[in-house]
């Protein structure tokens, strides 16, 4: 049997995939949507949805940019985001959830890693996805400083199955492969 692999080996894995999933109720937008009010704007990566509904969330809601944070933090073995931005933390409410995917990729960058690719599926009734793929991608890819054609995001319906089909919760699942730069230490962030 092959020795365990160290602590300092992992880290320097050539390769590492992160998981991330988030899901956020929907509920009436309320322009004053606060931690403990209504739905906020619908926001997915940045990008502004026409919608009667919106998340319910301590930031602004905005699950396909906390699902793509979570994975590339899982691939670091550097816990969730609720660790990192506590949502008990004023400074946190209503905050523009970029600032927590650009913290996970200053962490990759500083771990000696890049991303490879990451693939995303939103989970969403209403409204359909289609014609906003494109610009969530350039979103995604612009907030990581990598290319779009290293970023996929892929839109389902929940064929009115379950609180997610009746349109009352979003779902998101987002994988990511991390990439060991060619001289890169691997030392932690
Ligand atoms: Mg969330």
């Amino acid at each position: 049997m092959p020795p365990a692999p160290t602590d300092h080996a992992s880290r320097n894995a050539d390769l590492r995939i992160g998981h991330g999933y988030d899901l956020h109720r929907l509920e009436p937008v309320d322009p004053r949507a606060g931690s403990n009010r209504g739905g906020r704007v619908l926001k997915l990566a940045g990008i502004e949805l026409e919608s009667p509904v919106g998340p319910v969330g301590h930031s602004d809601g905005d699950a396909l940019f906390h699902a793509i944070t979570d994975a590339l933090l899982g691939a670091l073995a550097m816990e969730d985001i609720g660790t990192l931005f506590p949502d008990d933390d004023e400074s946190n409410d209503g905050r523009d959830s970029i600032d927590f995917l650009r913290e996970a990729s200053r962490r990759v960058k500083g771990a000696g890693y890049e991303v490879a690719n990451i693939d995303c599926t939103v989970i969403l009734e209403r409204p359909r996805l289609k014609a906003h793929r494109a610009a969530m991608r350039d979103s995604i890819a612009a907030a990581l400083g990598i290319g779009a054609d290293r970023v996929n995001v892929k839109g389902k319906s929940h064929e009115g199955v379950d609180a997610i089909g009746e349109g009352r919760a979003i779902e998101v699942h987002a994988v990511a492969l991390l990439k060991r730069l060619p001289d890169a230490e691997g030392a932690p962030a």
